[in-house]
């Protein structure tokens, strides 16, 4: 007998027949034996219709009530999943994150889990209960309900995964696993059997949703085994989606390059004309920092007769707000020439730990982008993985030619010489 936490995202979720679907993967879970605890997302488009509701009444709505109303669709579907379960005749019990006790930061709309009570679960498991969790939500300390950002019912279920250590969390989804790229983009994208943990947080932290960045958090400071499956398969199929591996050697798969990922949630803005001298970063990314707006991308030029052009990337949500801190506060106080914005740009990486071991990857990178006339406007490397920044326009483009170029359609080369 295994303890599973599954999760099943809105799509999975979507309809009466979609939810009685989920039932029935659940019964033949029980039936092999194990306890299970499902955590549900909202169904399909809930969550949005919620958000649209609210702003129709007030375009800036108070945080604390937008996660009021948000965290509701998720307590929709808990009550929907227990009762088909009921209709299979299985003892089940649903709850939501403050029924839990799921305890969280009061950052509202990004919430940070910070513990999970247990009791009530195990007692309910122990009684031959499936334990059916709303996710996405939770209770700050003060007792207001949060949310933990879009996508966040996978780091829900990893989170109980790791408080209950349980033997395995699997996240359910309408993809049948982790693609090289997106698959709704690229049609010839692999599936891959076996993603590094590394890798995972790399995708997931540039742009590929199908797990939340947090939850592959989760996996990794508390070693939670995590698997990516689909749930429109027969539900006594026995494939067994991508595994989240914490051991380089258990990858079978040692492709040099894993994954593409993509982001249009970015925009990029240049402080032209700046003085080139000591503090110029801090004068300029000090405000922004304040404002409390994340950078992601920094570029700073060489200077010209004392001179420099400084340029950063921040979410295209904060966009506004960043161009407006920099116009009424940095540019007056380093006498900066002009502050120009984009906001129709996208960010393109490509993820892989044999990057480590191989150089060139990147001017291979530049020339395929180049071979198609894509003009790089920012770059950015790390260990395992190199980002550029395109002409919003240009990003499919971009992701279809390196997928190309790097064969990542094609199993690696020593994959393909196994027997
Ligand atoms: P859920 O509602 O189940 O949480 P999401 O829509 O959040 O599902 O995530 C699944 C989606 O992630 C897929 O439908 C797919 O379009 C997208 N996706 C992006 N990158 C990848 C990738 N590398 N592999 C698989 N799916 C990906
Ligand atoms: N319902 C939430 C969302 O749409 C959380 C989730 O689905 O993971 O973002
Ligand atoms: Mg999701």
């Amino acid at each position: 007998m295994s303890l599973i936490v599954q999760k099943y995202g809105g799509t999975s979720m979507g309809s009466p027949e979609r939810i009685r679907e989920v039932a029935r993967r659940v019964e033949r879970f029980v039936k092999d034996g194990h306890q299970l605890v499902v955590v549900v997302s909202a169904m399909s488009g809930e969550t949005n219709r919620l958000l649209g509701l609210a702003k129709e009444l007030n375009p800036e709505p108070d945080p604390r009530e937008i996660d009021v109303i948000a965290s509701t669709g998720e307590q929709v579907s808990i009550g929907l999943l227990a009762i088909a379960l009921h209709r299979l005749v299985l003892k089940a019990k649903s709850y939501t994150g403050f029924q839990v006790r799921i305890l969280t930061d009061d950052a509202y709309s990004k919430a940070r889990i910070l513990s999970i009570d247990e009791t009530n679960i195990r007692k309910d498991l122990d009684e031959g209960n499936v334990v059916v969790v709303a996710g996405f939500q939770g209770i700050d300390d003060k007792g207001n309900i949060t949310t933990l950002g879009r996508g966040g019912s996978d780091t829900t279920g990893v989170a109980i995964a790791a408080a209950l250590t349980a033997d395995e969390c699997q996240i359910y989804t309408d993809v049948d696993g982790v693609y090289t790229t997106d698959p709704r983009l690229v049609p010839d994208a692999r599936r891959l059997d076996t993603i590094t943990f590394e890798e995972m947080l790399e995708l997931a932290s540039l742009g590929s949703k199908v797990l939340q960045i947090r939850s592959v958090e989760f996996a990794g400071k508390y070693k939670v085994k995590l698997r990516v499956l689909s749930s429109f398969t027969d539900v006594n199929s026995t494939d067994m989606g991508t595994l989240i591996t914490f051991e380089e050697e258990e990858a079978m798969e040692q492709a040099i390059i894993s994954g593409i990922a993509f982001n249009r949630d970015e925009a990029k803005i240049t402080v032209r004309g700046v003085p080139d001298k000591p503090g110029i970063a801090y004068s300029i990314l000090g405000p922004v920092a304040d404002a409390n707006i994340d950078v992601d991308m920094i570029i700073q030029n060489a200077s010209l007769e004392g001179l420099t052009d400084f340029s950063f990337t921040v979410h295209r949500n904060e966009f506004k707000r960043a161009m407006q801190v920099l116009n009424d506060t940095v540019k007056p106080a380093t006498g900066a020439r002009e502050v120009v914005g984009d906001d129709r740009i996208a960010k393109v990486s490509l993820v892989g730990i044999g990057m480590r071991t191989h150089a060139g990857i990147a001017s291979r990178m530049f020339g395929a982008l180049a071979r198609e006339n894509v003009n790089i406007q920012m770059i950015s490397t790390s260990e395992i993985k190199t980002s550029v920044v395109v002409d919003e326009k240009y990003m499919e483009l971009a992701v279809r030619v390196l997928h190309r170029e790097f064969e990542l359609d094609k199993p690696p080369v020593e994959e393909k010489m196994k027997p």
